[in-house]
């Protein structure tokens, strides 16, 4: 080993000190309510396929077919000619199912907010973003080299004190809907009235919010009931849509805007056209089986009530539930506990969340059954000691 292979390997035995150490599961049957690892079935509490789609045959089939007509790679970056038909009617599909009036299909989620984010602020601009923000808007705005200021997870008043001091030129809201590792929603309706007071974009990261909020699961802005020429809307195709992408959405000059000048859209490859076939499909089911999101529901409800008997204080109504134990070890070790009892469920630890936070973080799947919830109720009270 060389002094460059030493320094890394003595950060990573540092890692392993720490509990930080992540470990991958390889999956031996496709992704759903249940999954086999290492030859046993395991409830799965891990994923984020909250619909339970990701593995339906109908998406399946829709994948199948874009194969056969488009063939499997896309072969150049959208605006070069790796744009497809599919694409070109998943992105209609999508502004219509969102009801905004332009969307534009991007690589993945990580790849849309990087480019969000970074085209729409500049050296010039100040780009708030909430204390608990997924990673890819933090990098999106330090990618922008724009002035980056964080405000308090969820608060309207710290944020309107940090828009009123604000001298840049232009100023970037950036939020998730839900928030990944909280399952908490971001108080949208308040700061769009911010934004509007103080001339800002609002970008709104619903990856957890699509196909799981709002009364037909059009997501965040849907359940809020808002609409605004200030909104960007960026939800992933890979949670409860069941498939891989991102869109980006809002006013036909935003949408225009991004697709002239987000570097994430402009330099790499077109998503395989099945991607698009399968967002397509996977809007459809939405739109037509109801009950898929009201079996959701109906297990979130379960879940909370199951959560406050065994003393744990959750705040979610959204798909995520998090069990906040502290230090790293012990969410290791309730996770390593649960998974012998045949429940996978991940422990996250920092820097996914803040230092002294490391968790449990339970997702619940429109295919999980009643009796699943009560098995993971049953466990939890055996490893948490309560
Ligand atoms: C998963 C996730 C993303 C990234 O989406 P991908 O399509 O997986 O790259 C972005 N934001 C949030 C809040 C997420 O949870």
């Amino acid at each position: 080993m060389g002094e460059t292979g030493r320094r890394l390997a003595a950060a990573l035995d540092e890692l392993d000190e720490n509990a930080l150490t992540r470990e991958r599961r390889i999956l031996e049957a496709a992704q759903g309510p249940h999954v086999r690892i290492d030859g046993a079935t395991l409830a799965n509490f891990a994923s984020n396929d909250y619909l339970s789609l990701a593995a339906d045959p109908r998406l399946r089939a829709a994948a199948h077919r874009a194969v056969d007509e488009y063939g499997v790679g896309s072969g150049a970056s959208p605006l070069v000619c790796g744009h497809s038909r599919l694409h070109e009617e998943a992105e209609t599909g999508f502004a219509r199912f969102v009801g905004l009036p332009r969307a534009l299909l991007f690589p993945s989620g990580y790849a849309a907010n990087l480019g969000i984010v970074a085209s729409l602020a500049g050296r010039d601009s100040e780009v708030f973003s909430d204390a608990l923000n997924h990673a890819c808007l933090i990098d999106g705005a330090r990618l922008s080299r724009a002035q980056v200021t964080p405000y308090r997870h969820a608060d309207l008043d710290d944020l309107e004190a940090k828009l009123a001091a604000s001298r840049a030129r232009e100023r970037v809201v950036a939020t998730d809907a839900v928030f990944s590792m909280d399952g908490d929603l971001a108080p949208l309706p308040g700061m769009l009235q911010l934004c509007e007071r103080y001339d800002a974009w609002l970008v709104v990261d619903d990856a957890h919010g699509i196909g799981v909020m709002g009364e037909r699961g059009r997501g965040s802005l849907e359940h809020f009931g808002l609409a605004s020429p200030r909104i960007v809307l960026m939800a992933t195709l890979g949670k409860a849509l069941g498939g891989y992408g991102a869109f980006a959405a809002g006013e036909p000059e935003a949408i225009e805007w991004l697709m002239q000048r987000a570097r994430t859209y402009i330099y790499s490859t077109a998503l395989p056209p099945m991607a698009a076939a399968v967002a397509i499909e996977a809007m459809r089911i939405v739109d037509a089986e109801p009950e898929r999101l009201a079996a959701l529901r109906a297990r979130i409800a379960e879940l909370r009530a199951a959560l406050r008997g065994l003393g744990v204080e959750t705040r979610s109504s959204s798909a995520v539930h998090p069990i906040v134990l502290g230090a790293n070890g012990d969410a290791l070790f309730a996770s390593t506990r649960l998974r012998e009892r045949g429940f996978l469920v991940p422990a996250i630890r920092p820097p996914t969340v803040p230092q002294g936070t490391a968790r449990l973080r339970i997702s619940l799947a429109a295919g999980h059954a009643s009796r699943d919830i009560e098995g993971l109720a049953a466990a939890l009270a055996g490893c948490l000691g309560r």
